[in-house]
């Protein structure tokens, strides 16, 4: 069975922040817990500034499939501590220091979809998206289940970000 991976929503570039326009499309497996084997036909943007190509790729999945959503926003915020070695399910330091770095990597490109999402459902102005502002700053400081949140509307609008 091949999944097609398809948003109508305006994508921008991770690394600029221009919009994207539709390449082509390419098949990738993907395999899943259990190994089930999945294939996703996934389109190919290329940026209108920088002209780098972005695949539109759900696979940012991988880095969470151990840990619970809030216990990842718990480090990352830092109520989640090296020395709070009290949970069984505690992440080690070397696993918490992956997210911050995988935080810090995917910053512009999960702006990038928030930018792109806002504009298209939330009706976000453009001199708002336009301001500078990252979205993701303010969406960390107003709520505390920010990241369950960017990762619902980034995965449901067939978006994806890089593990590292
Ligand atoms: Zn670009």
């Amino acid at each position: 069975m091949i999944f097609l991976i398809e948003s109508n929503a305006i994508s921008y570039c991770p690394i600029c922040g221009e919009s994207l326009i539709y390449r082509d499309s390419c098949e990738r497996g993907m395999l899943l817990e259990g190994r089930e084997r999945r294939r996703f036909l996934i389109r190919r943007l290329k940026c209108s500034k920088c002209g780098k190509l972005h695949r539109e790729l759900p696979d940012f999945l991988a880095p969470f499939k151990q840990y619970a959503t809030e216990i990842i926003s718990g480090v990352l915020d830092g109520i989640v501590q090296p020395e709070d070695e009290d949970s069984v399910d505690h992440p080690c330091e070397k696993t918490m220091s992956c997210w911050h770095h995988w935080l810090m990597a995917d910053q512009l490109r999960i702006d990038g979809y928030l930018k792109s999402i806002g504009y298209c459902l939330l009706g976000f102005s453009e001199e708002l998206l336009n301001s500078g502002m990252s979205l993701l700053t303010e969406l960390r400081s107003s709520i505390p289940e920010w990241l369950e949140t960017i990762l619902r509307f980034i995965y449901n609008s067939g978006g994806f970000l890089v593990s590292v």
